[in-house]
């Protein structure tokens, strides 16, 4: 008879649980086995174990201790976060930002560059190579690998970018992860610019983003979307394409063939110097997403929301006032992305961090079909 061991599943419990314990410990304040061991629903016993194996693998580490009365003091637990490091690249058409962030998602140093418009795919991935080498040599800690977050579409299994009715013709069909994976020999994850924002935005205040809308206004205009704690990237790796919801019937004309489009109009209402609005087709745009996927937390970044975040916030308070009816008493809050031009690269990085030391129900990665 031959002895196979059933070690998958429960090795995934076992991840489940280290994922539990290092999200806790990720909001900073030290934690103590009876406060994880209530987190969690599971024994103090359990957490020693827990506590065990992420010590010797150097994620967690003693942090003191305090007496409440007689007996044993209580030891306190807090995670290292120069224990792991990740790089994350923002790609954009005509720049490249690079952050490593340590195990929190704190950035340690950034790495700019300029990109041609018309590089061919080869051409790009020598600059986003050249890139992550010169921030692999920064910052201490194990590195976990690479991610890159672009303009989408992007399919984040086959890191391929899909192109779109915008001019990244160049990179459409590349793989661009299989391309950096074979340069650089480190894991590649490559995903859409919002999604990266919204896991970093997520990893860096754990549990507080579990169903949220993030509403990215870069070149262009996208949403991602966390619900249930699960990053949603749907049948086509196009969930969260609010750039193209129609908000104005017959309103401009978009790239992709129809009118009124949610981009266009912002873009051309900032053309015309009116945030105004602008701010208000953001409005538009949030109180629909918040209609059809019920979420309490809605985070605007990027850097057109940057320039005008007063009016924009304003505006979507506004309009979510109105748009949910009193009696209803949804309160959804409206927050401003707190990491500012690192928002996207630093998401990316969080997205490796995420990957491998992530609750199992975000692991949405390569690896998950
Ligand atoms: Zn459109």
């Amino acid at each position: 008879m031959s002895a196979v061991r059933p070690t998958g599943p429960l090795d995934r419990v076992a991840g489940a649980h280290d994922a539990a314990v290092l999200a806790v410990a990720r909001r900073g304040e030290p934690v103590a086995r009876a406060g994880l061991a209530d987190a969690l629903q599971v024994t103090p016993q359990a957490i020693s174990k827990i506590l065990t194996r992420l010590m010797d693998r150097g994620l967690m580490t003693e942090s003191g201790s305090y007496s409440s009365g007689p007996g044993k003091p209580t030891t306190l637990y807090r995670i290292v976060p120069g224990s792991r490091r990740a790089i994350g690249l923002h790609l954009t058409r005509s720049r490249l930002h690079g952050v490593v962030a340590d195990l929190t998602g704190q950035v340690l140093e950034r790495h700019d560059a300029g990109i041609d418009p018309d590089l061919g795919a080869a051409a790009l991935v020598d600059v986003l190579a050249r890139a992550t080498r010169e921030l692999a040599g920064k910052g201490d800690g194990e590195l976990l690998g690479v991610g890159v977050g672009m303009p989408g579409p992007v399919d984040p299994v086959s890191g391929t970018h899909l192109g779109s009715t915008s001019s990244t013709e160049g990179w459409r069909g590349a793989s661009i992860r299989d391309l950096l994976l074979a340069e650089l020999g480190m894991p590649v994850l490559v995903d859409h610019d919002s999604r990266a924002a919204l896991v970093g935005e997520s990893w860096s205040q754990p549990g507080l983003l579990d169903n949220s809308v993030l509403v990215l206004a870069e070149e262009g205009l996208g949403a991602a979307l966390r619900l249930d704690g699960t990053i949603v990237h749907g049948a086509h790796s196009r969930a969260g394409e609010a750039g193209h919801m129609v908000v104005q019937m017959g309103g401009e004309p978009c790239p992709c063939g129809r009118r009124g489009c949610a981009q266009v109009e912002y873009l051309s209402a900032l053309q015309d110097g009116d945030p105004g609005r602008a701010a208000e087709v953001l409005a538009t745009v949030v109180l629909n997403l918040v209609r059809l996927v019920d979420v309490d937390r809605v985070v605007l970044g990027g850097r057109s929301v940057h320039e005008h975040h007063r009016a924009t916030m304003e505006a979507i308070r506004g309009a979510l006032e109105q748009g949910l009816h009193e009696g209803e008493a949804l309160h959804v809050e409206v927050l401003l992305s707190t990491r500012g031009a690192d928002l996207i690269a630093a998401g990316a990085a969080c997205q490796v961090l995420e990957h491998e030391y992530g609750l199992p129900t975000t692991l949405v990665g390569p690896d998950s079909r």
